[in-house]
């Protein structure tokens, strides 16, 4: 299943727990590190709502920080990949701890 497509669902299981009939808006808080190719997924997700509740909605995409906790020296800092070196003691094996996956943060509905 594609993003887009597991977007669309968790709209549709909303729609049915809130009972909506039709949204405007699509808020996505995407990580950083989260891998989603920006401008496909823009693309993508007009053509898989389309005929969906969730047609012509516009996608408001907010980019989240990764972060990583360092094992040597216990510190949490911003990744900005995934093989970056501790910002602080300069060691790596950051173990990515948010900022590499996407929710949904807001659906704005009618
Ligand atoms: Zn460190």
């Amino acid at each position: 299943m594609s993003l887009c497509e597991s977007i669309l669902q968790i709209v549709e299981e909303e729609s049915i727990r809130q009972s909506f009939r039709k949204v405007s808006e699509v808020h996505l808080a995407i990580g950083a590190l989260a891998g989603v190719e920006l401008e496909a997924l823009k693309f993508s997700f007009d053509v898989v709502v389309q005929h969906s509740l969730a047609a012509g909605a516009v996608l408001h995409i907010e980019i989240v920080p990764a972060i990583g906790h360092c094992p040597v020296c216990g510190q949490k800092v911003v990744m900005e990949s995934r093989y970056d070196a501790c910002s602080r003691c300069g060691e790596y094996g950051l173990q990515l701890e948010s900022g590499n996956d996407m929710r949904i943060t807001h659906l704005e509905v009618q």
